[in-house]
């Protein structure tokens, strides 16, 4: 807890998770430029609780309510506010403690506190890219309605977000956004019919979460990334480009409309994306490891390959067509990738379920908010009764 004014007030949303744990350790390193006022989890409670005493923040949140009496008594003699169940992360979010939101929720979970906080003024800090792939328009539409900046923490878009510094007047002629190509990068159908969750799990460059993982191994995350750099960037479909690039040092690049093509480069380390966001707009001294050109002997570009990976042809498919498309196709990619990482079904079900999912959920061009919940709901029934879920 702080109240001194240089400092700025963070709120972790997913503070349990990868880019939460990531995000403390560089906040750690800068206690002169940042505090952190809230932090939440789902699970995780012993985690959290170790990250409070630590950090001292004003609030927590445990959305798993049952374990609220445990978190309550770990921290009984501390100042910490304890608050437990999923509205309370709508509610946290709209509080006055704080001054940037980090939003690190996996999943559609994120959407609703992270839409509170824009509409109280928050900066938000973006990792959490399903929130824009949901509901884009009109997280993008009450960010400009609050003036609230929201600064990417994807590696690729806060790669074509540091691009664009400076170039506010200049037309993007297209984006390119780089992608490993995840740990079956060349394999084809006969052979990723038979891949099991511990393979999937391996990415060869990034260590992250579990569904973020699965979602590189099928490419839907480089899907999800395109959505996300339409409504950030404000783009058409046809600015953004795949490229596979499996060194992962160029993070994504921008071309303009003189030809001229800027990048950002750096080793795979997502603590360099969060810092940047956190500070911005200043670059802030970090003792990151840097890139030794010499010691890279190669940087390749490849096609994706979408016959194969066809999830990254759906996903265009849904951004192409619109409105509540890519919101169906996010519910039923996270029912099947947390019944694939469950051993309930195999890789290649994966697209299956969502392909199956987006031609059966009624089509709506312009959706409201209500209505966006509405097709989630409506996915997520459909894709389970695909999958024999209960
Ligand atoms: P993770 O699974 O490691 O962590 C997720 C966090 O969200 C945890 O703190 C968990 O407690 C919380 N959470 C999970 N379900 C929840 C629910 N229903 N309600 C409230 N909280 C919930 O995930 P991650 O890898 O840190 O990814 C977080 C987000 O950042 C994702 O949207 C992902 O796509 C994005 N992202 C991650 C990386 C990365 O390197 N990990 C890179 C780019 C973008
Ligand atoms: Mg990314």
């Amino acid at each position: 807890m702080t109240s001194d004014p240089y400092i700025k007030r963070i709120a972790l949303f997913g503070s349990t998770g990868s880019i939460g744990v990531q995000t403390l350790e560089v906040i750690e390193a800068h206690p002169d430029k940042f505090s952190v006022e809230i932090l939440t989890a789902h699970k995780n409670h012993d985690l959290l609780v170790r990250q409070a005493l630590q950090f001292n923040p004003n609030i927590v949140v445990i959305v798993d309510d049952t374990r609220y009496a445990e978190v309550k008594e770990a921290l009984a003699n501390t100042d910490i506010k304890v608050f437990a169940g999923e509205k309370a992360l709508e509610e946290v979010a709209a509080m006055d403690c704080y001054d940037l939101m980090l939003a690190a929720i996996v999943g559609y979970a994120g959407l609703r506190p992270t839409l509170k906080a824009i509409c109280h003024g928050k900066t938000i800090a973006l990792a959490n890219k399903e929130t824009l792939v949901v509901a884009g328009d009109i997280v993008i539409q009450k960010a400009v309605e609050n003036r609230v900046p929201i600064i990417p923490v994807d590696s690729e878009h806060s790669a074509i977000f540091q691009c664009l510094v400076g170039e506010t007047r200049n037309r993007i002629e297209k984006i390119i956004l780089t992608a490993s190509g995840g740990p079956f990068l060349g394999r084809k159908p006969n052979y990723l019919v038979n891949v099991k969750k511990e393979h999937a799990l391996q990415h060869p460059n990034w260590t992250m979460g579990a569904k973020i993982t699965i979602d590189s191994a099928t490419l839907m995350n480089k899907g999800l990334e395109m959505i996300e750099a339409k409504w950030l960037f404000n783009l058409e479909p046809e600015q953004i480009q795949v490229l596979i690039h499996p060194q992962s040092i160029i993070h994504s690049m921008v071309q303009f409309e003189d030809g001229s093509v800027k990048a950002q480069m750096g080793l795979p380390d997502m603590k360099l994306p969060i810092q940047y966001a956190l500070a911005f707009p200043k670059r802030i001294v970090s003792n990151f490891p840097r890139c030794d050109f010499k010691k890279i002997n190669s940087l390749t570009f490849e096609e994706p390959d979408i016959r194969t990976f066809r999830n990254l042809a759906l996903a265009k498919d849904a951004l192409h067509k619109g409105g509540n498309l890519p919101c169906v196709m996010n519910a039923a990619n996270e029912l099947a990738v947390y019944a694939f990482l469950r051993n309930r079904i195999g890789f290649l079900d994966i697209t299956d379920v969502i392909e199956r999912t987006m031609d059966k959920v009624h089509f709506i061009d312009n959706p409201t908010l209500d209505e966006y919940f509405e097709s989630d709901g409506e996915a997520r029934n459909y894709a389970a009764d695909i999958m024999h879920l209960s």
